[in-house]
């Protein structure tokens, strides 16, 4: 899999706002901060790809990226402490609203620092995944920061913790695990 003709389609603030289902669709979840925008960057081979379309006041959009044969969606991140209640339920009912009517969508890639997975976000996202019956890639970034033992352990407990979901160590700094990554993407499509 090579992403690097991904370019950037729109920024939907509402479902209204969804692109008709084009290409199969791989969505992007994480935590503001998780490093999500540097992962799609690095599987894109691109500077500036996901960060350019956030403008700001539309960090509750979703960001798409088309290539002609697949497509990327970036899900708003979630996680800083002070959002007001009235901007929670928008962008829960925006996540949720995507993930439940999205025909072309072919698998979530789930974003977590590797030093602190599976956070109440992370725990949300794969919950609705499950209502939706969508496959997941757990992507541990920042590994970094791990030392090899602590990379190795925190991948296990991933494996355990998430059934049937497939987990993969990253760094975008790094460039670590990088292949495996678009590999994952690539398990999570259709034939
Ligand atoms: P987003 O909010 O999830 O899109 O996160 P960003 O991609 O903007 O990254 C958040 C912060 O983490 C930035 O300061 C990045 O430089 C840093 N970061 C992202 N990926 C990595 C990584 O693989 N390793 C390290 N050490 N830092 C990273």
């Amino acid at each position: 899999q090579d992403f690097k003709t991904m370019r950037f389609l729109l920024s939907a603030p509402h479902l209204s706002a969804l692109p008709s289902d084009g290409a199969p669709e791989i969505a992007f979840a994480g935590r503001s901060n998780a490093g999500k925008s540097s992962a799609i960057n690095t599987l894109c081979q691109q500077k500036a790809l996901a960060r350019t379309s956030k403008t700001p006041g539309r960090t509750q959009a979703i960001n798409f990226f088309d290539n002609g044969y697949l497509r990327f969606a970036d899900l708003p991140g979630y996680g800083f402490a002070r959002v007001p209640p009235k901007v929670k339920a928008q962008w829960g009912a925006l996540i949720e609203g995507y993930l439940a009517k999205r025909d072309a969508l072919a698998g979530i890639v789930l974003i977590m620092d590797a030093r602190r997975p599976l956070l109440d976000f992370d725990q949300q996202m794969i919950h609705w995944g499950g209502e939706y019956g969508l496959s997941f890639h757990l992507l541990l970034t920042k590994a970094d920061k791990l030392s090899r033992n602590q990379q190795v352990n925190t991948l296990r407990e991933a494996e355990k913790a998430v059934e049937g979901a497939s987990v993969s160590l990253f760094s975008a700094t790094k460039g670590l695990g990088v292949d495996d990554a678009r590999a994952a993407i690539g398990a999570l499509l259709p034939d």
